[in-house]
């Protein structure tokens, strides 16, 4: 059994590493991931410039290979040339914050399991939801690493129709604390005063993207209202986006 494991926090990101101390109790881990943060890389891919794989050591020490692309690029590369095509699992994680609502079409995380959908592995994102981070908080990985391990093995078990994955957020709250896992839809959110303006030291104006969410009553049933409640959210995923409603709408239009 062997697993692809990426991120878009980048190869030397402490998530990506107590995902894979779990899931080598469940078989082979190959570490392939972006050489720097790739976070909001959403599901670009290169296309225009060579790729470089580099080996390199992870912090405990075991192997690794840093992609100079970006999380889909990890996949693609991962799959074909570091697993010679053999693969039964890609996970992506643990990205440190939430990937929640119409945020999974920016994530690098879930653009990795969206890439390993197409390709016809199943995958799951798992995402820590740590947004607001307090100054000196260390955060801790472990219980969505356990989680991510229990539902590797599930999946494993007893697998997904093709071209479906699953989206797992863990609120960053003690185990003790989290209220149980959910299996919801994909919520909503979205952002207001997305731009900071400010002048460089010459007097030009740049712009800094960050934004505040936009905290609305979120949808119950979603991925955003379970990890307010502190649950695990489970949302299986899948490529297909069409507004299959609007079909009907644009039948009217004679088109
Ligand atoms: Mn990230």
């Amino acid at each position: 059994m062997r697993i692809l494991l990426t991120n878009d926090d980048g190869i030397h990101a402490p998530g990506i590493l107590a995902l894979k101390q779990i899931l080598e109790t469940l078989g082979e881990v190959r570490v392939v991931a972006p050489e720097r943060q790739r976070s909001a890389a959403g599901h670009g891919m290169t296309l225009h410039k060579p790729l470089r794989i580099t080996p390199v050591k992870l912090a405990d020490g075991s192997d690794g290979f840093a992609i100079s692309g970006t999380p889909t690029d990890c996949v693609i590369l991962g799959l074909d040339v570091v697993c010679e095509g053999e693969c039964d699992l890609v996970v992506s994680g643990i990205n440190l914050g939430s990937n929640l609502g119409w945020d999974v079409t920016y994530s690098g995380t879930v653009a990795a399991a969206f890439e390993a959908a197409i390709l016809n592995r199943p995958a799951i994102a798992i995402s820590l939801a740590l947004d607001r981070r307090e100054d000196g908080q260390v955060p801790d990985f472990q219980t969505a690493a356990r989680f991510a391990g229990f539902i590797a093995q599930q999946l494993l078990n007893d697998p997904l129709p093709p071209h479906t994955f699953l989206n797992v957020n863990v609120p960053a709250i003690p185990e003790e604390e989290i209220a149980g896992a959910v299996i919801t839809h994909q919520g909503r959110r979205e952002y207001r005063d997305r731009i900071v303006a400010r002048n460089d030291p010459a007097g030009r104006p740049y712009y800094w993207q960050y934004g505040n969410l936009h905290e609305g009553e979120p949808d119950p049933g979603s991925d955003v209202h379970a990890v307010l409640n502190r649950q695990i959210s489970v949302t299986p995923i899948q490529l297909d986006l069409t507004a299959y409603p609007v079909m009907d709408k644009l039948r009217e239009w004679k088109i």
